[in-house]
């Protein structure tokens, strides 16, 4: 095995008895990227100079003795998180050019934890998107196959980790752009709950529904990964002040006696069949190990596509709203006055999906709509989350499939945005209730793509996520394969 293919936790372990330094590590990364990266295109920017630099350091620290969690170890970021001095584009041609003044927390956290930055990740525009196909950097590759999406809005994030261009990543999720991606490129995938990760620095898409998370090769890596970005942060007022625990001691952990629920209505017919069997599967695997399975209800799953819709394109339109030509970011030029700089900046600088996102959510808030759309959309979004918190009283957790389908081809949907959206069907739900969801892989479709199950949990409840996650990862046994590139 070449390092770039093990885990944080396998790599730790010989960086500390000291058989290999992160340089080897690095290198290791960037072979890799030489490799491959002319295929999947999973990056947006590279940070090779840096990497090597930080590895040397890492180094340093380890030979004292110190070093944080993740000391050394190189991991990529979601073009949507600031970092200070590098550039951050969010997918987008009106930021190809900004250069943050400042770290996002999360960031920062990894830094402190010793990371060493490979590089920022593609992603759709401003994650807009469930294929990195709106990506004003061109589209990102499924490593599984090449002539097919990786999933988004965090494709790239996801299809490094899956091709082994770094060791773990961080996306952010909306409606299942952490999730969806993890299931299409057979790698784990979280979102926390809403407050637990600090957003300062992330930029904004809809601020009622963002969270950011981890993509790793295996649970125990998103254990350690959320030990070091979960957390209070007085620089987000979201974020929940609310003790961290040790996600590691969840670990290696039986679910004997659990109540899973399966909720009725994502098992309906039209799911792919190859999904819906790898999924059933699952559900036997926990029930080997002790849990209990019962159908559940979750009585206004249909609402929840058209209630996102109407939530995240509102608080998006108001989001970007920023993005104008004048404190930063692109500007168009020739412009006869400033109404006609906004203008031409704003159609220049954006892409078609963010410009059909700005329209519909003006178009939900503006007067004599607001009602009848987004006032009526957070009722429902209300009574979601009600669903939620009835079923918690009879389950510890919810198992679902993470996607209605495998990894589609690319082009496959790009005409037809209703049923891009439907990609997020699964989804959507948890972000809208705020409550924490992982994605695991579960199988492969008979072409080989992978598949992933889905694991929902009460509020702050990721340390049943995780539990429940590693006892399932540990018995199901699932073939370990590696994409061919
Ligand atoms: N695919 C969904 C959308 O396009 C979710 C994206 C996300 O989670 N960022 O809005």
């Amino acid at each position: 095995m070449e390092l770039n293919q093990l885990t944080i936790h396998e790599l730790k372990e010989k960086l500390l008895s000291r058989e290999i330094t992160s340089v080897d590590i690095v290198e290791s990364v960037f072979n890799r990227i030489d490799q491959v990266e002319g295929k999947v295109h999973a990056y947006i920017s590279l940070l090779r100079e840096d990497a090597l630099r930080g590895a040397a350091g890492a180094d340093q620290k380890i030979q004292e003795g110190a070093g944080g969690e993740l000391c050394g170890i190189p991991v990529a970021l979601k073009d949507i998180l600031c970092t200070k001095g590098v550039k951050t584009t969010c997918g987008s041609r009106i930021l190809q050019n900004f250069i943050p003044p400042y770290d996002a927390t999360v960031v920062e956290a990894l830094r402190r934890a010793g990371a060493v930055f490979v590089g920022k990740a593609n992603m759709d525009e401003f994650a807009m998107g469930s294929s990195t196909e709106t990506s004003y950097f061109g589209v990102t590759r499924n490593p599984w196959a090449l002539d097919r999406i990786p999933g988004g809005s965090s494709g790239g994030s996801a299809a490094a980790v899956a091709a082994d261009e770094c060791i773990a990543s961080l996306g952010s999720d909306t409606g299942g752009s952490i999730r969806q991606p993890a299931a299409l490129c057979g790698v784990v995938g979280m979102k926390p709950t809403y407050g637990r990760v600090s957003r300062f620095g992330l930029i904004a898409f809809a601020s009622s529904l963002d969270q950011i998370g981890p993509f790793t090769k295996d649970v125990e890596d998103c254990a350690i990964m959320m030990n070091v970005i979960a957390g209070y942060d007085p620089k987000d007022s979201t974020s929940v002040p609310q003790d961290v625990p040790d996600y590691r001691a969840f670990l290696n952990r039986d679910i004997a006696g659990w109540t899973v629920g399966i909720p009725r209505e994502y098992f309906r017919d039209g799911m792919d069949p190859e999904v819906s069997a790898a999924v059933k599967k699952a559900i036997a695997v926990v029930e080997d190990q002790g849990a209990r399975c019962i159908d559940i209800s979750l009585p206004h799953t249909d609402y929840c596509v058209a209630v996102y819709y109407i939530v995240a394109p509102a608080e998006a339109s108001s989001n970007l709203a920023r993005y104008d030509g004048v404190k930063y970011g692109y500007r168009a030029e020739n412009c006869r006055d400033l109404l006609d700089m906004y203008k031409k900046t704003r159609s220049e600088g954006f892409g078609a999906e963010v410009k059909r996102r700005i329209m519909l959510g003006t178009y939900a808030l503006s007067s004599g709509y607001y009602d009848a759309y987004y006032k009526k959309a957070s009722q429902v979004r209300a009574r979601i989350k009600e669903d939620f918190a009835e079923a918690f009283k009879r389950c510890d957790v919810i198992l679902t499939p993470t996607s209605p389908t495998p990894a589609f081809k690319i082009g496959e949907k790009t005409e037809d945005p209703l049923q891009m959206y439907l990609s997020d069907i699964f989804t959507i739900s948890a972000n809208l209730a705020g409550i924490p969801g992982i994605s695991v892989p579960c199988g492969y479709s008979g072409r080989g793509l992978p598949v992933g199950v889905q694991f929902l949990a009460g509020h702050f409840e990721e340390g049943k996520l995780l539990q429940i996650a590693h006892n399932y990862e540990r018995h199901a046994h699932i073939e370990r394969r590696r994409p061919e590139l």
